[in-house]
């Protein structure tokens, strides 16, 4: 069978460009090569930033209202398609189709928020700020930007970025993982759909050799990137070192902490969903469950009960509850961190190697399967404790007391998203107040703030000043100036020499 190539999308067209490079996508519930992706060289960037800078003055002198009807217009055809992205991202990334639909609906709150640009972009003015003098802040786009994105979110992670981008009126271009490309070709033709002129947002398919070439491209202003914490930190100091504005969010060890009053029920729901779903490769999974004082004796069995029943399955199924892991080396990845856990003294409690790829449907056999694995006695000093493993393996770590659980929590590299479960309105307060994550929620497992409120981490899980979308979205596309007017019927004759002052 002869596979299409998954193509770049440049100046409005669909192109392989001219590497002669690709590699192979694969459906992992299956473990078939579905299709082969397009390596972008050099010159297929170059040709790539030169459509959007192309592009960029026309559409910077678009007025804002009207690049917002272009978005208006894109999320209705979202809304309309949006069952075909989550299908293209379940086919790609095997998570369940109904995760699937939620990754896309969180994406679309971004487009949302994006239509509110006129209104985001109004400046400050402060009228006489000396006699006959005014002076004003508005805020202008950088001109072409790129965003590079993960595997794990291939619609969503890309939306925290190109509309807030293309609405302040940048031009775009996105290099998403190779391992699931083909949700950035139907953006990209929905967005031609809704009437944005060619150029203003552009797909690069790519490895390390288009990320490098946007790099150090001159006319790129500035880098948007999502993945993993070595990545984020290489494009945090290149980019610097050639002059960009960069914001780099990477990796995460996500905890929970579940205290003895906490209602267990609920508790145990929110872990399992937390840790498993998405086959717990999302950078806010719960990856670490911190057990204060004895509610460690009375969950981990309950954890250990639901665990082994997750329903593991083809996502498109539409019961199942974990699809496959996403390629054989991420499997390979986790289960060698599962060996390591055993061999460093953790207790294996559910072992999700033993999982029967049998089970999860029709041709799914040679697919990239485990089931959920739960650790207990995990101590701070174990690698399965220190390292983030972005797979469906839950860590129990007991601790005495809440002091001791904030301490280990802001002792940890990571600091992206965290959670307690408590019923205590004190206990609440003072986690909230002392931990040092950057996302964090009462009862809420998995605290991905909403479009208008921004999403970062602290510590190495993000590089750079601003979080992505919300208004630190609206400030990172943009740059600040600064008017200061007068006519000359309020001009004194004369040079001045000392510095102006408030007269
Ligand atoms: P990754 O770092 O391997 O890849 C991310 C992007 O960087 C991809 O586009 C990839 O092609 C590119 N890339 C990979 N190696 C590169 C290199 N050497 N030089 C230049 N570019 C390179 O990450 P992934 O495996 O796709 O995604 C999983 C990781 O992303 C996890 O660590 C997860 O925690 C993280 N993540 C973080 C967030 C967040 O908001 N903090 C969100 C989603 C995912």
């Amino acid at each position: 069978m002869t596979q299409q190539t998954i193509a770049h999308y440049i100046g409005g067209q669909m192109t392989t460009g001219d590497s002669g490079r690709s590699q192979d996508v694969f459906n992992p519930a299956t473990g078939q090569v579905s299709g082969k992706v397009a390596l972008a060289s050099r010159a297929d960037v170059d040709t790539a930033v030169a459509a959007a800078k192309a592009a960029f003055p026309a559409w910077a002198d678009t007025p804002p209202i009207r690049r917002a009807r272009v978005l208006f217009k894109f999320l209705e055809l979202l809304n309309t398609h949006k069952d075909e992205l989550a299908r293209a991202i379940t086919l790609e990334h095997g998570k369940v189709f109904t995760d699937a639909q939620g990754e896309v609906a969180r994406g679309i709150d971004i487009v949302e928020f994006a239509c509110g640009i006129p209104q985001l972009l109004k400046g400050d003015f402060t009228e006489q700020v000396s006699n006959g003098i005014d002076n004003w802040t508005v805020r202008q786009p950088l001109g072409v930007v790129a965003g590079i994105t993960p595997f794990n979110f291939p619609v969503m992670v890309p939306m925290w970025m190109f509309p807030v981008a293309i609405a302040a009126g940048n031009t775009f271009i996105l290099k998403p993982s190779p391992t699931d490309p083909s949700a950035s070709l139907l953006i990209a033709d929905l967005l031609k759909q809704a009437g944005l002129p060619d150029g203003v947002f552009n797909v690069v398919q790519g490895d390390k050799e288009s990320v490098e070439a946007l790099i150090e491209h001159p006319d790129v202003q500035a880098l948007s990137f999502v993945g993993s914490t070595p990545i984020a930190n290489l494009i945090y100091e290149n980019g610097a070192h050639h002059g960009k504005r960069v914001q780099a969010l990477g990796g995460a060890k996500n905890h929970m902490v579940v205290m003895p009053d906490a209602d267990l029920d609920k508790t145990v729901d929110a872990l399992i969903g937390a840790a498993y779903g998405s086959a717990g490769e999302r950078c806010m999974a719960i990856s670490v469950a911190v057990l204060v004082g004895d509610v460690g004796d009375k969950i981990v069995p309950r954890l250990a009960e639901r665990a082994r029943a997750l329903k593991v399955k083809n996502g498109l199924e539409l019961d199942a509850e974990m699809g496959p892991i996403v390629t054989a080396q991420a499997h390979q990845r986790i289960t060698g961190y599962i060996d390591k856990g055993v061999a460093e003294g953790a207790e294996l409690v559910v072992d999700g190697r033993e999982f029967d790829a049998g089970a999860t449907g029709d041709g799914c056999s040679e697919g990239f399967w485990m089931g959920g694995s739960l650790f207990d006695n995990v101590t701070p000093e174990m690698t399965i404790y220190k390292e983030e493993i972005f797979g469906p393996v839950l860590a129990c770590v007991r601790v005495p007391d809440i002091a001791t659980a904030i301490q280990l929590i802001n002792d940890h590299e990571f600091g992206n998203g965290v959670s307690c479960f408590t019923e205590s309105g004190s206990v609440a307060r003072e986690f909230g107040r002392r931990i040092q994550v950057g996302m964090v929620g009462i009862n809420v497992p998995i605290p991905v703030p909403m479009a208008w409120h921004g999403f970062g981490g602290w510590k190495r899980s993000l590089f750079g000043d601003t979080h992505a979308y919300g208004e630190e979205g609206v400030r990172f596309y943009t740059k600040q100036k600064s008017i200061m007017q007068r006519w000359s019927d309020s001009i004194n004759a004369g040079a001045e020499f000392a510095m102006p002052t408030h007269k």
